[in-house]
């Protein structure tokens, strides 16, 4: 089934008001399985508003309008809907009533206009607002030899949403049939975005019934696979088939198949393994170990690290030779290379992490510009080293290098 939501009002056609209901309802229409598949925005004509009632019945099955239900001369709700349809208001007396008593209860008499609000298309069932005087309405009805879902809610949003959830959502569940939604993600390390659409986009683009998004955000990609169905087994079956296939593409690549995040996924290596790890870190001054830490358990993997600032702190902490940062600078392959080894021997650890670079803003040069980062991995066997050009600032540098050193650690542990 699909839907049409339309706004009424003509503040939202100058620059100062927003449609938001039709976010609101959006999301909860998907949720039932219903796609929108128009909003339209609409003033308080009555011209207009029939045009866009009648254009919205022509395409869709369901009709949400929101606002317009006020008590005043520019509030047509009601009276397009009924014209649109070709169906007669009726004043409910028991709205009226409702009117008067609201009025009673803060001490004022209802002026005529007012009573309105208790009109009522033939046929629909009134949908009870208890934080405002508009009440909502429900039609099921048939329009051109189609069945159609048409329903009237006030526009303040604190009205809508409480109606919509209490009144609307119900009603609609029991309508709609069955639908079921299964979701998916995978997370995927330092692969540009573009480089992980061009290899799963033929695949994703097979499965029709399956909503795929690509989001990239602070040096991952993620993939998320949806899927609506009336058996969730269906819907279920549906998205794994194409994860997993999307999975075989990307491979080593893909850190993660069911949402963790990349350090649960190193700590969980380390651990399988039975691997301890330290760190050097010079410019993240700790994030690593931080991230590292910030997972319960860690200490049955981590062994500790230094933050090794200084020049001779790099010595002090890590047993970085003074003779080479003099040789080759501070952020070099070299000493890099030589904080993993050192904290290595220095804690006992397997596996160790040494981290130097320029974070910025200043302290770049032509030679070595902001963002050049090394990131070494030692092990038994030998030490690895990435170099690394970030961009950004320096909080953004200092997170990348996070997620690569964490990224070197579960290829090597893989
Ligand atoms: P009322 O009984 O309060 O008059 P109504 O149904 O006539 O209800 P409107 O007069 O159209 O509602 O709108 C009332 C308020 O709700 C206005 O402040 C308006 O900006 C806001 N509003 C209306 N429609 C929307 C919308 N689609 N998204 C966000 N706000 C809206
Ligand atoms: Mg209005």
């Amino acid at each position: 089934m699909n839907a049409e939501i339309i706004a009424i009002g003509s503040e939202m056609l100058t620059p100062h008001r927003q449609d938001t209901n039709s976010l609101y309802l959006t999301d909860r229409l998907n949720s039932l399985g219903v796609t929108v598949d128009f909003k339209t925005i609409v003033g308080d004509n009555f011209a207009h508003l029939t045009g866009a009632i009648d254009t919205a019945l022509s395409r869709v099955d369901i009709v949400i309008l929101s606002g317009g239900l006020g008590p005043t001369e520019d509030d047509l709700t009601r009276e397009a809907v009924a014209s649109v349809l070709k169906l007669n208001l009726k004043r409910s007396n028991e709205l009226l009533a409702g009117l008067h008593a609201r009025f009673a209860k803060r001490n004022m008499t209802m002026s005529p206009n007012n009573a309105k609000q208790a009109d009522v298309i033939d046929g629909a069932v009134v949908l009870p607002n208890a934080h405002g005087s508009a009440a909502g309405q429900f039609l099921d009805t048939v329009y051109g030899d189609h069945r159609k879902l048409i329903v009237l809610l006030p526009g303040p949003p604190k009205e809508l949403k409480p109606l919509y959830d209490t009144e609307v959502r119900p009603r609609l569940h029991a309508i709609l049939p069955p639908r079921f939604i299964a979701k998916r993600m995978l997370r995927i390390a330092l692969v540009p975005e573009s480089t992980v659409d061009a290899r799963t986009a033929p695949i994703y683009k097979t499965y029709e019934d399956v909503e795929t998004t690509i989001l990239a955000h602070n040096g991952e990609i993620q993939l998320h696979f949806q899927c609506a169905n009336s058996s969730m087994e269906q819907a279920q079956a549906r998205v794994n088939e194409v994860a997993s296939r999307c999975e075989q593409e990307m491979a080593d690549d893909v850190f993660s198949a069911h949402g963790e995040s990349l350090e649960e996924v190193v700590q969980l290596l380390l651990q399988l393994k039975g691997v301890r790890l330290a760190t050097a870190e010079s410019c993240t001054g700790g994030w690593l170990a931080q991230r590292i830490t910030s997972l319960p358990n860690s200490s049955r993997s981590f062994v500790g690290g230094a933050v090794a600032y200084s020049d001779d702190l790099k010595s002090t902490f890590a047993e970085v030779p003074p003779l080479l940062i003099r040789q080759y600078g501070a952020v070099s392959e070299q000493v890099a290379r030589a904080l993993a080894e050192g904290i290595r021997r220095k804690t006992g650890a397997d596996l160790a992490i040494g981290i130097t670079g320029i974070a910025g803003p200043g302290g770049g040069t032509e030679e070595k510009p902001v963002g050049l980062v090394y990131v070494a991995l030692a092990d038994a066997q030998g030490t690895a080293v990435k170099k690394l050009s970030l961009s950004g600032d320096r909080e953004r540098i200092r997170w990348w290098t996070t997620q690569h050193a964490l990224d070197m650690l579960r290829r090597k542990l893989m």
